[in-house]
């Protein structure tokens, strides 16, 4: 079976044939400008493959509720060209095919799931790194979504003393993304985080916040395992430090088989930075599946 998937970037668009046993058989990136520019070469893709279904990851937040009359929209994304625009709308009516959709983290953790690290598990999540910071949520066997679905990166931190950095959030002073996303690293030491590697504090700051981050989303939501992804966690530092510092701010007020290995407990992504694309992959099946 011939299935379309799809990882909506801010910055660039993903596209991908590929089956379902996840394999990927051609994929190409194509650059984020408006949507008047970029659907129609995306389209142009997808056209004339035979495929089955399409899954959509999509940068967010987006709308959720097949209820709402924006259902498939992007809704109050900063990038302008693309707010309330129909994706999974769009498509569906130009391909003719059912349109899974969901937020690029949710396709992640589903890729992760399904045929990565997160494989015979209940619940997991996976959190990315990079320009901001997502969580993509599977709880008790399903995608989690609620009112809209889960920003987790969004969070409130304890911000550290010494950091007189203001976080790059123009809605929080003090939440993960605007004080560890990639842009963080770069506003607060004015250097590229690659250009940062040897810099031991940068990453003890680093890992301080996302070791917070991930105590919380422990406590509010009990994964069964920790996936990370994203740029800024090619950082091959940071997991060590991040796992150290978890233990020392859970200060063993859980106690889990699952906690008892945290080596195993949080992990980096597992499937060559393909999980979003094929977690994309795996919402086309699954909108096929559904009949909707
Ligand atoms: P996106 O989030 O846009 O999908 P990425 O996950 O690649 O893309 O994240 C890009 C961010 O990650 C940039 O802010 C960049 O500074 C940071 N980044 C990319 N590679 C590295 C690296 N090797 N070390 C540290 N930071 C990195
Ligand atoms: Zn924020």
């Amino acid at each position: 079976m011939l299935l379309g998937a799809l990882e909506a970037g801010g910055t660039k668009m993903v596209c991908a044939i590929g089956n379902e046993n996840g394999e990927i058989l051609e994929q190409v990136s194509i650059p984020t400008e408006t949507p008047e520019i970029t659907m129609p070469k995306l389209l142009s893709f997808f056209k004339g493959k035979k495929i089955e279904a399409l899954g959509i990851g999509c940068f967010g937040p987006i709308d959720l509720n097949r209820d709402s009359d924006t259902y498939g929209c992007i809704t109050t994304t900063p990038k302008k060209a693309w707010q309330y625009f129909d994706i999974a709308g769009t498509f569906k009516r130009e391909l003719g095919v059912p349109v899974g959709f969901d937020t690029d983290v949710n396709g992640s953790v589903l890729g992760e799931y399904t045929w990565g690290i997160g494989r015979g598990l209940k619940s997991c999540i996976y959190i990315t790194i990079g320009t901001g910071v997502g969580v993509g949520v599977i709880a008790d066997g399903r995608l989690l979504h609620g009112m809209l679905h889960p920003e987790g990166g969004h969070i409130l931190l304890r911000k550290l003393p010494n950091d007189t950095y203001k976080g790059f959030c123009p809605f929080h002073e003090n939440c993960l993304e605007g004080l560890a996303a990639g842009p963080a690293i770069e506003g607060r030491y004015g250097k590229k985080a690659v250009e940062l590697s040897d810099q031991k504090e940068v990453w003890e700051m680093e890992a301080e916040y996302i070791a917070q981050a991930l105590v919380n989303y422990t406590c509010v939501l009990s994964p069964q395992r920790i996936i990370l992804g994203g740029g800024v966690m090619h950082q091959t530092q940071l997991l060590p430090l991040i796992r150290e510092r978890f233990a020392q701010l859970l200060n063993g007020y859980l106690k889990t088989k699952e906690l008892e290995d945290l080596d195993s407990f949080i992990v980096l992504q597992s499937l060559n930075d393909k999980q979003g694309i094929m977690g994309a992959l795996k919402l086309g099946m699954m909108e096929l599946e559904s009949g909707i």
